[in-house]
């Protein structure tokens, strides 16, 4: 199956149950922001512009849980910011799994094998030698790192084991060059890419998540799917990168430039997405057949972003994920006030001008799964999809040249740091440990200032490797 018997039945079950009573709306995946504080500064991140002033406020734990069980949702996404900086971040996925949630966690990756190490320290036994024999034969820890895992831990906290009911979902926009380029600092691939082995290793459901803008190559995002398919993650969740408020304000009023000189239009978001479908049968594409096709332009829906609400420190945030007309002190609260008829595009008319290029997963994915704009054969389509076996890994993918720049020392953000350091960028607020001998030297703030070039780097860089190499990618 693509996605595991006991998860989908869950989900199922929570939808009939809804049905059933005629709830009008209801939770399907909690989006929850214990934090806005991030470690990256990534290229069209509109988190840490929208709260960049209270990127040090956190949720209590208490607050957390409790508003996962006020929601009802059967799943829960705990993003970000990076939720690995949360300081209860093992509590917080204890209690979910506690409360029988789908737990994902949303990272970017940099932080995580420093929490696999602890879960290895808290389980260490001599059983464990073997596993890590293998994980220093792969270099995926050092010889340090098991002496440490060794002694164990000590501090009685939880650790995040791994469990079907549990997935890591990494930030990954591209192969090395690219997603270096997007995230803003070198090394960050590489680091995704031995969390996710060093994660598949130690028996985690691993993910990838990636946002497609208009500089994206798709050619590339298949390789990439090639290439972690290779590793044999579990699943890809795959949406189109949207022009929403905070980041249009930014690129308008700062930057002086064009959304759509960076953002997908609607159209735009059709062609990139015209082989979904295919995508689908090769690899594990999480989401509907439905919502796939909405995506392929071949059909349309209608948002229901209220089945995926978002959590932070300032309430419940209403409409959506992107944008934002308020908080609510409660999910219900939300529900009875925000007026959901002036949302999304219905019919070809347009409700709301801000929802005009919106296609993105948390307005729409739900949509197909809630059979909000039913067709004959939907809910057939959604099972056979779901229900059918998982795609076999890609083999090819072996061969995929994913690390293209750092890894072969291109040092392709050289230019992006001068300019940061022409323009006295504040210093990093973190410092932490990583592998590539740079750490903490472009480790974000909230500052948005190395982003201003960054579209232009990738559309130029793009531009770059095509010439050099015909149609192919490197
Ligand atoms: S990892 Fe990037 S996209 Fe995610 S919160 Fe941090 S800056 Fe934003
Ligand atoms: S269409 Fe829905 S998800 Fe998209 S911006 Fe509008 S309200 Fe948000």
């Amino acid at each position: 199956m693509r996605f595991p018997l006991a998860l989908t039945a869950k989900i199922a079950r929570h939808i009939i149950k809804h049905k059933l009573r005629r709830t009008p709306r209801f939770a399907l995946v909690l989006q929850l922001e214990p934090l806005h504080t991030c470690n990256l500064t990534c290229t069209g991140c509109g988190r840490i512009r929208e709260y960049s002033t209270s990127l040090k406020d956190m949720m209590t734990l208490e607050d957390c849980l409790t508003s996962a069980q006020e929601c009802e949702a059967p799943m829960v996404s705990i993003c970000g910011g990076e939720p690995l900086i949360y300081p209860e971040i093992e509590e917080l996925v204890r209690g979910l799994l506690g409360q029988g949630r789908i737990v994902y966690i949303c990272t970017n990756g940099v932080f995580m094998r420093r929490k696999l190490k602890d879960y290895l320290a808290g389980s260490y036994s001599r059983s464990l030698e073997p596993t890590l024999a293998k994980l220093l034969a792969e270099k995926l820890i050092s010889e340090k790192d098991a002496e440490t895992i060794r002694k164990g831990k000590s501090d009685g906290r939880p650790t995040i084991k791994p469990t079907k009911w549990l997935y890591w979902n990494i930030h990954v926009d591209g192969l090395e060059n690219t997603h270096d380029l997007i995230v803003e600092r070198e090394g960050v691939f590489k680091e995704c890419v031995e969390a996710v082995r060093m994660a598949k290793i130690l028996g985690y459901q691993v993910a990838t998540n990636t946002t497609v803008y208009r500089e994206t190559d798709v050619r590339e995002i298949e390789q990439m799917f090639e290439f972690f398919s290779a590793l044999e993650v579990d699943g890809h969740t795959i949406s189109p990168g949207y022009d929403y408020d905070a980041a249009k304000r930014d690129m308008a009023g700062r930057l002086g430039r064009k959304p759509e000189d960076f953002f997908l239009t609607r159209a735009m978001t059709r062609e990139k997405f015209a082989k979904i479908q295919e995508w689908g049968e090769r690899f594990t594409i999480f989401g509907t057949p439905v919502y796939h096709e909405f995506l392929a332009g071949k059909r349309e829906l209608t948002c229901t972003a209220w089945a995926i609400p978002t959590r932070n420190i300032k309430g419940w945030k209403a409409p959506c994920y992107l944008m934002t007309d308020g908080h609510y002190a409660g999910y219900q609260e939300m529900l009875d006030r925000a007026d959901w008829e002036k949302y999304g595009v219905v019919d070809g008319v347009i409700r709301d001008p801000r929802c005009e290029n919106c296609m993105v997963h948390c307005g729409y994915d739900p949509s197909g799964a809630l059979g909000t704009n039913y067709q004959r054969g939907d809910n057939w389509k959604n099972i056979k999809y779901n229900f059918g076996s998982r795609p076999k890994p890609c083999l090819n993918g072996h061969k995929v040249n994913a690390f293209n720049g750092f890894s072969i020392g291109k040092e392709h953000l050289s230019e992006t740091k001068a300019a940061s350091s022409n323009r006295n960028a504040p210093k990093a607020m973190f410092q932490h440990e990583g592998n590539n001998g740079n750490d903490g030297d472009l480790c974000g703030n909230g500052d948005s200032a190395r982003r201003d070039e960054l579209p232009v780097k990738i559309r130029d860089a793009n531009k770059i490797r095509a010439n050099q190499s015909g149609a192919s990618l490197p």
